[in-house]
């Protein structure tokens, strides 16, 4: 059962004008996140060419790339020539939206005090963190899941740039990032080695070992034993019900652990060690 301040909250942020202005830069910044997903892998990234039907190359019009009101208008198919448009782009703008939303809702930067505005320095820099950190996540997650590649340029992406979060985000020290790219990297190798150690084959990827070293360098050695948990239950949960629906009987078909890894990061991030604290205390 949901608790009664789970609805009031809601209520009171639906009335929030910047919460949906946030929700719509979430809309639009998802949309530039649909163009990175897909031209990432092809390495047509810096390409200034207008994207085009991925099917005749027709160019699109400005009206109907609206972010998900044009794939709702269109039903999921292209005006020039009805072929299905994947559900991937509606489903990642609507996902940045929300993530936008929700972590405006974690670090309120903006509030009216006797009509004056006032923004928060503090939560503001908190906030673009956790976004750009979010955004990184998700882009490599589905070309993780699309090609079993997570791009080196965002996991030493993510490494290279950690002095920056160092200098930028309050109350996190040189020493939080260093060790947390260390332990984070460090763990995965370890695991990654047992496995070829033990059955000679490739368990884990050296893109896995990279991500969460940079995962590490953005939020700290504390939140690398929390993350290898949770993303290792999310990924046992979703291996398990993968292999009773394809009645597989070994678990050695690939699967990316990127996006599980960048799953534990986000909830680890939203939560903090609450969640963590809450789970262990259940349990005695
Ligand atoms: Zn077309």
């Amino acid at each position: 059962m949901f608790q009664l301040p789970f609805f009031s909250s809601v209520i009171i942020w639906a009335k929030e004008p910047v919460a949906w202005a946030m929700f719509l830069l979430g809309l639009i910044f998802g949309s530039f996140y649909n163009v990175c997903i897909w031209r990432i892998p092809d390495g047509t990234f810096w390409q200034t060419a207008r994207s085009g039907c991925r099917n005749c190359s027709e160019p699109i019009p400005w009206y109907l790339n609206i972010p998900l009101i044009s794939w709702l208008a269109l039903r999921g198919k292209s005006a020039c020539c009805k072929t299905p448009i994947s559900i991937q782009y509606p489903l990642i703008e609507l996902i940045t939206a929300i993530a936008a939303v929700l972590l405006y809702v974690k670090f309120p930067f903006y509030s009216m005090w006797q009509g004056e505005i006032r923004i928060s320095p503090t939560e503001l820099i908190q906030f673009i963190h956790a976004f750009i950190f979010f955004s990184l996540l998700l882009i490599s997650s589905m070309i993780d899941i699309r090609h079993l590649i997570i791009p080196d340029g965002i996991s030493l992406g993510l490494v290279l740039s950690t002095p920056l979060v160092v200098y930028f985000l309050p109350n996190y020290t040189w020493q939080d990032a260093l060790i947390g790219i260390l332990l984070g990297g460090g763990s995965l190798y370890l695991v990654a080695w047992i496995y070829w150690i033990t059955r000679k084959v490739t368990g884990m990827g050296m893109g896995d070992v990279k991500l969460l070293a940079g995962i590490g360098g953005w939020l700290g050695w504390q939140s690398i034993f929390p993350i290898i948990l949770y993303s290792s239950v999310l990924g046992s949960f979703v291996g398990i019900v993968l292999m009773l629906v394809q009645r597989k009987k070994d678990l050695r078909f690939e699967i990316p652990f990127g996006p599980f890894l960048a799953a534990g990061a986000l909830i680890h991030m939203f939560f903090g060690s609450n969640l963590l604290n809450l789970l262990l205390n259940h349990q005695s």
